[in-house]
């Protein structure tokens, strides 16, 4: 049968990438939407012929409402809309690719229609991982995830019970600055920051990898998504993106999960678990692979890891604060008003100075810390 999906966040990276899995695979797109891409949304809307589309930004919308007048599909527009959007729609599964905090309403709305959540958008677990769990759990809503490290996990999971897992190995590309040390890094460029080695990506995550910050936000993914508690979640740095994570069982046995390094796996994956079909990617030639490296991360250069475990422990909207330090220091370094050696101390002290946000339990505490953070990370780099 033919399955039927929506796409959140359609017109960036994974959410292009979810619609030509859409495509080759044959699955009907009910619904999507995008913030403000307006061209690149209505030219999926007229392939995949959604019941509807919503832009976050009300004017995208009002003039994507135009451009598509000839059709039937209709035109949601703001927050309001995505959500309304999501609770009509008739889809087994939601790819929820939105970029950001923005993306943690879709995510509650997808929970609440009773939809299986391909989650692509960490950001919903990082600043409200309880809360979303907690949720699913509630509606009997399947969380499978679209992150590779994460979809790795899920997979290498099937190969044992929760409690003969001892360790979960999350393995990172290192980014562009692996090996540096503190000095190299204080020069390092904007351009030299966008250029990952391995994975196509959009800006704010390529700058996340290059700080290891991704990962740090994976790991907390990670503890929500699995139960694992974050002492139990180790970094491999793995230059070759080909073994995308893996799973220590009590017996000592590590079962991983290997590909070609492409996102549309785990997209397809998401969308028709249990079942395996006919693949979207190119099959893995190991003979031209040749080695796989394994490292360890210096955590003296690279403090993200550590800080993300922090605020799993601190607890209460820690995380959040911490996402939302970083979402405002990366958009300042990817406008070119702080460096790249800048983001992390403008990260930590906004942390320091929030932790009283560690007993924020409720949705409304989380995003008031989290407000709050933005605003003291914003007076930090403006004062620089
Ligand atoms: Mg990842």
């Amino acid at each position: 049968m033919k399955k039927t999906i929506s796409v959140l966040g359609a017109t960036g990276s994974v959410g292009t990438q979810a619609l030509d899995v859409a495509r080759r695979r044959g699955y009907a797109v009910d619904f999507m939407s995008a913030a403000r891409d307006v061209r690149g949304l209505e030219r999926a809307a007229r392939e995949f012929l959604p019941t509807a589309v919503a832009m976050a930004d009300e004017a995208a919308a009002r003039e994507l409402s135009l451009l598509l007048s000839d059709t039937d599909i209709r035109v949601l527009s703001g927050s309001e809309g995505i959500v309304e959007g999501i609770l009509a729609s008739r889809s087994e599964t939601t790819v929820n690719a939105t970029l950001g905090e923005a993306g943690l309403m879709p995510t509650l709305a997808v929970i609440e229609a009773g939809q299986r959540l391909a989650l692509a958008n960490k950001e919903s677990l990082v600043i409200a991982g309880d809360i979303v769990t907690s949720r699913a759990r509630e509606a009997g809503v399947e969380i499978i995830p679209v992150d590779s490290e994460h979809s790795a996990i899920f997979q290498s999971l099937a190969s044992g019970r929760a409690g003969e897992v001892k360790r979960l190995l999350l393995t990172a590309s290192g980014g562009p600055f692996f090996g540096y040390t503190e000095e190299e890094i204080s020069r390092v460029t904007l351009a030299d920051t966008l250029r990952h080695p391995t994975w196509k990506m959009g800006r704010k995550i390529t700058v996340d990898s290059a700080t290891l910050m991704n990962k740090g936000f994976e790991i907390i993914e990670a503890h929500h998504l699995f139960g694992v508690p974050s002492e139990k979640i180790e970094v491999v740095v793995h230059r070759e993106s080909i073994l995308h994570s893996a799973v220590e069982y009590i017996d000592n046995a590590v079962v991983g999960q290997m590909s070609v390094p492409d996102m549309r796996m785990c997209v397809q994956y998401a969308v028709d678990y249990p079942e395996r079909v006919a693949p979207v990617i190119e099959p893995l030639d190991l003979f031209e692979v040749g080695r796989l490296t394994f490292n360890r991360l210096d955590e003296s250069v690279f403090g993200a890891p550590a800080l993300a475990k922090r605020a799993i422990i601190d607890g209460g909207a820690m995380p959040a604060v911490l996402n939302a330090a970083d979402e405002v220091a990366v958009g300042a370094f990817l406008r070119e008003e702080i460096g790249f050696s800048e983001i992390m101390p403008v990260v930590t002290e906004v942390y320091e100075k929030t932790s009283d946000a560690r007993s924020a339990h409720s949705l409304d505490d989380i995003i008031s810390a989290d407000r709050r953070a933005r605003a003291l990370a914003g007076e930090r780099i403006k004062r620089k």
